[in-house]
């Protein structure tokens, strides 16, 4: 395997590299933050696997990442000292697509195209595509890898993404990876000094290990060599006193993959240091727009570090799923670096972490909710669906969960607290009443409605499927009971003012059950309307029609 050999490209790849050359883009640059951010990840690894493997190439090489414009040759080079890879790994990580995100964007952009629109490469930006997006500005790449696994050879590929890519022995003698991108005639742009200041300010800044800059100009001379372009430190080890609103909206671009849209900022942050019983630290973020994943397996979580350390891209043990909204990182001294990622989940530290963010990031929201009602409802808007599965899986927080509840009602739009309704309660309401069904429409013209209209109650409007779990779990709510106006025998104080005759009523109810007699259980005389002259209503002891309907679509 020591000879040069030719690869076709898996056809996804294939299908990506031609969008990616054959598209009209404005958003390219993001190729640099995609190859600093391999470059970084690789830095990562190296460090974390050099932590228990001793067997591992040049433990003691610098962790850095080194860009280096050459205007004679029109090659803009990016290098790092991370882990490099093996022959075998260049050939699988750089001719096939393992990235979710990648195979998303690339779907995205084939259902644009089927339907006769130009596909958005802008897109490319959100999604993370990695290293193919350097076709964008390169006609032919070169990556140059040495692997830090023992024994490891030194490997060149080289592709102009066209379909083809080769692979052969390459030349290096420190672990690491150089990747050299020979740019198109109309992206030489990216060979300037300041250009390449201003995008890794944009979108590396945060990156933790330093970026340094080389460019030689057109006569070959050196115009700077070695300059640190980033500000390579823990944001979040940062004091919160020293920064402002707008150092925390930069950083969350950087945790939210470098891409956030005008009005997507963050709904609220946490940033908190804390040294007991664990040191941590936790920069936490509600997102302006929910995260696309939200209702998937497989979705981003916090990120964990450890020591500064990146030890889990993704790690969901750190908050229960009903927080799963929430992004950031957390950063502990306390983590065994030493040990693997399974067994870390298992750790201790981290149910104590866990522990503490979800006390934090309730006492955020109900903080929100007080402060910023109009954040707040936002809030509930975008994740009130996740959150109410606290209610019915986290017994510790119920009753923060449940001051974080929030209806419509039939008294308008606006959602209400269980505590403003209660506060709004007239004299002598008994219960807090409330209605499931399958939409706000049908629920907001139910005929169940019409007897708490009568005397003035108001009632919950509950559409969302989960709601039905939800009071099951909540029977009642400082000291008063939730009772749903569509159950069989409601409990609810006499009209005084709505006049009947007996006995036109008892014959209409004889005449019913005759006709309906196969069709319901009982015909019962009702308190409960108003103007209309019937209803169906549920079983006292048993399941809410809403409930029957939902069963059934999750059967189906
Ligand atoms: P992603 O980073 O999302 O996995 P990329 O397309 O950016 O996707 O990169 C694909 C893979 O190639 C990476 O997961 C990594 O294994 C490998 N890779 C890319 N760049 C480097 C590098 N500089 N050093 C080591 N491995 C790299
Ligand atoms: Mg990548």
């Amino acid at each position: 395997t020591s000879r040069e050999e030719k690869h076709e490209f898996k056809a996804e790849v294939s299908a990506l590299l031609r969008l990616v050359t054959n598209s009209l883009y404005t958003n390219r640059e993001i190729f640099l933050r995609e190859l600093v951010s391999n470059a970084s990840d690789a830095l990562d690894k190296a460090r974390f696997q050099g932590l228990t493997d001793t067997s591992l190439r040049d433990r003691q090489e610098k962790p850095q990442i080194k860009i280096s414009a050459d205007h004679v040759r029109g090659v803009l080079t990016i290098e790092d000292t991370g882990v490099g890879m093996t022959r075998d790994e260049i050939a699988l990580n750089l001719g096939t697509i393992a990235h979710s995100g990648t195979l998303k964007f690339l779907e995205k952009a084939r259902a644009q195209q089927d339907s006769g629109q130009k596909p958005d490469l802008n897109l490319i930006g959100q999604f993370g595509v990695g290293f193919y997006s350097a076709f964008m500005v390169a006609d032919r790449i070169e990556v140059t890898s040495l692997s830090a696994a023992e024994g490891a050879e030194p490997v060149h590929w080289t592709s102009a993404g066209d379909g083809t890519y080769s692979v052969g022995p390459g030349e290096r003698t420190t672990r690491g990876t150089t990747i050299e991108l020979h740019l198109k005639p109309d992206a030489k742009e990216f060979l300037d000094r300041w250009k390449i200041e201003g995008i890794i300010k944009r979108y590396s800044n945060y990156v933790v290990h330093p970026i340094l800059l080389k460019v030689v100009d057109d006569k070959g001379a050196t115009e700077v060599d070695g300059k640190q372009v980033n500000d390579a430190t823990a944001f979040w080890m940062r004091p919160a006193r020293e920064l402002g609103d707008a150092d925390y909206n930069e950083f969350y671009k950087h945790v939210m993959g470098g891409f956030v849209l005008p009005g997507d900022e963050p709904l609220g942050h946490l940033h908190l240091h804390a040294d007991a019983p664990i040191q941590f630290v936790a920069l936490l973020y509600v997102p302006g727009k929910p995260p696309a994943d939200l209702f998937q397996e497989d979705r981003k979580a916090l990120q964990l570090f450890a020591r500064r350390v990146v030890v889990m891209e993704s790690c969901d043990k750190l908050l229960p799923g009903y927080l799963r909204f929430v992004r950031g990182v957390v950063d502990s001294e306390d983590l065994p670096l030493n040990v693997s990622r399974e067994m870390l989940q298992e750790h201790n530290a981290l149910t104590s972490i866990r522990r503490q963010l979800t006390r934090k990031v309730l006492k955020l929201l109900e903080g929100i909710a007080k402060d910023k009602p109009e954040t707040y409802e936002q809030i509930w808007a975008n994740y009130g669906a996740v959150l109410k599965e606290g209610i019915h899986t986290d017994s510790t927080h119920h009753d923060d969960l449940v001051e974080l509840l929030r209806y419509r009602s039939s008294d308008g739009d606006k959602p209400v607290s269980l505590a403003q309704y209660v506060e709004a309660m007239p004299e002598g309401q008994p219960a807090i009443y409330y209605i499931t069904g399958e939409s706000m429409a049908a629920v907001a013209r139910s005929p169940h409605l019409e007897a708490c209209r009568a005397r003035g109650y108001q009632v919950l409007f509950m559409a969302d499927p989960i709601d039905e779990w939800v009071v099951q779990d909540l029977s009642e709510y400082k000291g008063k009971q939730l009772v749903s106006v569509t159950q069989g025998d409601l409990d609810i104080p006499e009209d005084k003012d709505h006049q009947h005759d007996p006995g036109a009523i008892a014959a209409a109810v004889d005449k019913s059950k005759e006709l309906l007699t196969d069709k319901v259980k009982d015909v019962r005389v009702s308190k409960r309307l108003r103007e209309s002259a019937a209803c169906l209503v549920d079983d006292s002891g048993g399941l809410s029609r809403n409930m029957e309907r939902i069963l059934k679509m999750a059967r189906q």
